[in-house]
């Protein structure tokens, strides 16, 4: 049994404003630990630890943080397989997708440690005689970091890493449905020797602790990864304020199919872009749009594919999908599922879950025939249920993928090099992509959307580095 707990200023501590069990989704019998929630005097502690932090560790090297780094990657490392076993248990994810985010966490650590001795600024000729002018990159200070459970180690640390690097100190608020992963991969930054304070981890539910974050503190920036609904509120917390965030939401996106598409290479990776982690990722493909050439063939081979996927526990190394990730998450995909039962014709259903285990398993679903208004066609289901719209041509195609009030991911299938180039001219989201799925965008490249999927500002790779610093113009007259 795992407890969560919270980390500030290099204390353990076991919040005490309540608890409850987590239990594991891919077999609701089984409890794998337990939640302690804080309140709002852990968020002042944290504050206060994190500035106290900040003195020392924004006066550090770049070169010496990277160190630091470096020793949290090794420590992540070795600590690999326990930590994904976790965070599979924990919200369901399954154990072959786990283990390769957590190696995706441990090569962010390594990609902003090597960064961190670049980060710099540039020297700007004066007008004037004998003034050296310049602009450096200085760290922001305290950073407000809230992250959802779909991707419990890779978010909080492509978040976490950069800000460190820069020089500033961070309170971490994570998800209630993964709070205990965020407890284990807080244990590994304090057996890497992270300085107190650096990091501190405050457990506890969004509306409570989120809120005493955004309103009872003074942090200097915040980044939020959540839905959309959430980040609005986090949006205009910030504004309200006039400090630096941004804001990672929802997402709606849209595989376009040609028809000289090759089926080969292009069902696959639609499969996975829809169905992999149960379509709980913000870049799933929910929306496939297929040009009508090639609507029977293509929703044939979709049909088969779905037809073999094996719906699994996640810590079954077969697993192409798990459970969804919580009751939460079960009831309102449910809706979603059952929204379609009424309105739509099913084209594949996945088969059942073998096993007598008791889960939070939810078959993946592909419907077709509905209107582009739809509710199934225009909400965010963050489960595995894909719809498919039929397009007349390249243009109707592209009118159908930018229906929709988020900008977060695009792909299109085809062999044609003009299309490809028009889709990626013309394709309103943050991450477009020719014959890649919609999600799996590499770490060392700007992440993020448009529209309602995000503030404008981007995550991963440089512009985190961005974010994570503002520039202070200098000049010395000698
Ligand atoms: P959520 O919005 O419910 O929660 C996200 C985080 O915000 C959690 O830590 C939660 O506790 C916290 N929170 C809740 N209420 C708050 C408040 N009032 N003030 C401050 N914080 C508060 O989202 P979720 O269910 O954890 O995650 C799923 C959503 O995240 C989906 O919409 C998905 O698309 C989105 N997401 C986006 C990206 C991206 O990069 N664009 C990546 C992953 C997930």
């Amino acid at each position: 049994m795992v407890h969560s707990r919270n980390w500030i200023g290099g204390e353990w501590i076991v919040p005490a404003a309540g608890e409850c069990a987590v239990v594991n989704p891919s077999d609701t019998r089984e409890e794998v630990g337990v939640l302690h929630l804080s309140d709002a005097s852990h968020v002042a502690q944290a504050e206060q630890a994190a500035r106290l932090a900040y003195a020392s560790w924004s006066r550090l090297t770049g070169a010496a943080r990277a160190e630091h780094l470096h020793r949290l990657a090794a420590a992540l490392e070795s600590r690999a397989a326990e930590i994904a076993q976790l965070a599979s248990m924990e919200m369901g994810k399954p154990i072959t997708e786990m283990r390769g985010e957590v190696m995706r966490g441990v090569n962010l650590l390594r990609y902003y440690a090597a960064e961190g001795v670049r980060v710099g600024g540039s020297v700007i000729p004066s007008s004037e005689p004998d003034v050296l002018q310049y602009s450096r990159k200085v760290p922001l200070g305290v950073a407000g970091i809230i992250t959802p459970w779909n991707f419990p180690v890779a978010i909080p640390l492509w978040k976490i890493a950069p800000a460190l690097i820069c020089g500033n100190t961070v309170i971490w608020k994570p998800a209630e449905s993964a709070s205990l992963t965020a407890t284990r991969l807080t244990e590994i930054f304090a057996e890497a020797g992270l300085p107190s304070g650096v990091v501190n981890l405050v457990v506890g539910k969004g509306s409570k602790i989120g809120d005493a974050l955004l309103e009872q503190t003074a942090l200097d920036a915040v980044s939020f990864t959540g839905s959309t609904a959430t980040g609005m509120h986090v949006a205009e917390a910030c504004a309200k304020r006039n400090i630096k965030y941004q804001t990672e939401m929802g997402g709606k996106n849209a595989a376009v199919v040609l028809g000289d598409a090759d089926l080969e290479h292009t069902v696959p990776l639609i499969v996975s872009g829809a169905f992999r982690s149960a379509g709980q990722k913000c870049t799933a493909t929910s929306r496939i749009i297929v040009e009508s050439g090639i609507y029977d063939a293509f929703t044939e081979a979709l049909t088969q594919a779905v037809s073999r996927l094996k719906l699994a526990p996640a810590l079954d190394p077969q697993a192409y999908l798990g459970p969804v990730a919580s009751a939460n998450q079960y009831e309102t995909v449910n809706s979603y599922v059952q929204l379609a039962w009424e309105h739509a014709e099913i084209l594949a259903q996945g088969p059942a879950a073998a096993g007598d285990q008791e889960g939070y398993y939810i078959r993946p679903l592909v419907a077709a025939g509905l209107n582009a208004e739809h509710p199934l066609i225009q909400e965010e289901i963050f489960g595995p249920v894909a719809v498919v719209l039929e397009a007349s041509d390249f243009a109707e195609a592209v009118a159908l993928c930018n229906q929709t009030v988020y900008g977060l991911s695009a792909s299109l299938f085809t062999r044609d090099l003009s299309y490809a180039h028009r889709f990626l001219d013309e394709a309103r989201a943050g991450m477009v992509r020719v014959n890649q799925e919609t999600a799996g965008v590499e770490y060392q490249a700007p992440f993020g959307g448009l529209k309602l999927s995000s503030s404008h500002t981007r995550e991963q790779g440089q512009a985190a580095l961005d974010f994570y610093t503002e520039l202070k113009t200098c000049a010395v007259h000698y």
